[in-house]
């Protein structure tokens, strides 16, 4: 959990005539806090401008009553950036607000366009100026220049030439259209709320913060416009015969009360538990998680041995993204900073600790250092997906084979890397099974199959190198 992969963005949308949308866009975004933790902004419309304000930050941090007064209007967007293409500048935060022939548009995006090199390419031989190294914003000057007369005609238009992971919402003078690439990689749902009209989120956790109801994910394909009755659902491209949709929302980005794919993450996690119980059992006194991703499937592994399961760890849950640097001993106090150990719980024990991901490789060696300087007999770490062997280019910061321990090292280097007794990793067919679909999902940086043509060595500051940082 300490080293797991970042999520790109949280996004929201809002179409509610006589409400608070930017109030509203707000909390929706606080509920996507976990998705990003470096910028955040928000768009309104009120049928004459677009108004935005955003900052780097934490949504909390970047928002007060005084900043979101002036957000006034009937339709909203909002955003919550960890940045994978671009860098965590200013500049690349979003929502993008460019004026266009058809007005203002504002655009935030999730996601990441394997074609972005090239796209951008095509936008600066045609004279367009770019501002950011981002290429959400290559995606909002491609909307802008689009053929088409109304917006959902432009949006389709230009869809057809991205290639890669894009969950989208779009505001324009007159509406928010909820757009998501025909992979599926990124999820994407909308609800109706209380008071009428419509949201729009990342995580189905978020829409039911704001109180909605009859929620349904944005197909891959689809353009949603927001409205205050039915919502206008728009097939703009077929979707793809093979979907992909990221397999690690279930794993670890997704809060634990969202769906994914109509399906429980919570309850995927716990199974996720169950299936390494049945692959890996090991005699031990107490099964513990890395918090808090791993709490549920710490519960499943533990039904599943008859291991009792109890709390080795604390984890200080508003440590969050700090822009205060930790002064040299802090830092070299590590992982310590962030978690405390339950000295009783683990002393003289033998433990089985279950933990999402390893990706780097660097900070699961120091937790369980914690674990040892606190006495504990045996660590038996156990992982809830396979070794992370390849990049995802499709908007998760992991990006090169190089910093993936798991494309480095054997299992068995990995254990003696991070220092315990035994560790086994949950198997591809483990990890389905415990998802309950075989077919639909990208498993790319476990298995090497990616379900769309990628270029090797395009990362998250590919073009900051060739120009803008
Ligand atoms: S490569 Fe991995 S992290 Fe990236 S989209 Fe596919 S499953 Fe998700």
């Amino acid at each position: 959990m300490i080293d797991s992969p970042h999520e790109e963005c949280g996004i929201v949308g809002v179409f509610a005539p006589n409400e608070d949308v930017a109030t509203m866009a707000f909390f929706g975004l606080f509920a996507l806090q976990h998705r990003g933790q470096e910028a955040a902004g928000i768009a309104v419309s009120d049928g004459e401008t677009v108004h935005l304000h955003k900052d780097i930050g934490l949504v909390a941090q970047v928002f007060n009553p005084h900043n979101l007064a002036p957000l006034k209007g009937n339709y909203a967007i909002g955003h919550t950036r960890y940045s994978t293409t671009g860098s965590s500048s200013a500049r690349n935060s979003q929502p993008f607000l460019i004026d266009t022939y058809l007005g203002p548009v504002a655009v935030a995006h999730n996601g990441n366009l394997v074609n972005a090199a090239d796209l951008r390419k095509d936008l600066l031989k045609r004279g367009v100026g770019l501002s950011s190294s981002s290429d959400s914003e290559v995606l909002t000057m491609m909307l802008a220049g689009a053929e088409g007369d109304t917006w959902d005609r432009r949006i389709q238009h230009v869809m057809s030439r991205w290639v890669g992971a894009y969950s989208l919402v779009v505001l324009t003078l007159q509406g928010v259209f909820a757009v998501r690439d025909p992979w599926g990689f990124r999820p994407l749902s909308v609800g109706m709320l209380p008071s009428g009209g419509h949201a729009v989120a990342s995580e189905t956790g978020a829409l039911h913060t704001l109180g909605c109801q009859a929620i349904r994910e944005v197909q891959p394909g689809e353009i949603v416009t927001l409205s205050n009755n039915a919502l206008r659902v728009y097939q703009a491209v077929p979707r793809a015969s093979r979907l992909a949709r990221c397999v690690f929302e279930h794993i670890y980005f997704s809060r634990p009360d969202s769906f994914w794919d109509g399906l429980s993450v919570h309850q995927v996690r716990q199974n996720l538990g169950t299936q390494l119980a049945r692959e890996a059992p090991v005699d031990a006194d107490v099964v513990i998680p890395v918090p808090d991703s791993s709490i549920p499937a710490a519960i499943g592994y533990s039904r599943t041995s008859g291991i009792p399961y109890n709390d080795g760890f604390i984890k200080n849950r508003y440590i969050g993204r700090t822009f205060i640097e930790p002064t040299d001993s802090l830092r070299k106090q590590g992982v310590a900073l962030k978690f405390n150990v339950i000295e009783d719980n683990v002393r003289g024990k033998c433990l089985i600790v279950i933990d999402d991901s390893i990706v780097r490789g660097n900070t699961s060696g120091p937790l369980l250092k914690l674990l040892r300087d606190a006495g504990a007999r045996e660590i038996h770490l156990r992982i809830t997906c396979p070794p992370i062997a390849h990049p995802c280019f499709m908007g998760v910061d992991m990006g090169t084979y190089k910093e993936l321990i798991a494309h480095r090292m054997s299992v068995e280097q990995i254990r003696e890397h991070v220092g315990c007794d035994t560790l086994h990793y949950l198997t591809l067919e483990g990890m389905m099974m415990a998802v309950g679909r075989q077919e639909g999902y990208c498993t790319a940086c476990f298995n090497g199959d990616y379900p769309i043509a990628v270029e090797f060595g395009n990362t998250k500051t590919g073009f900051e190198k060739n120009g803008i940082a």
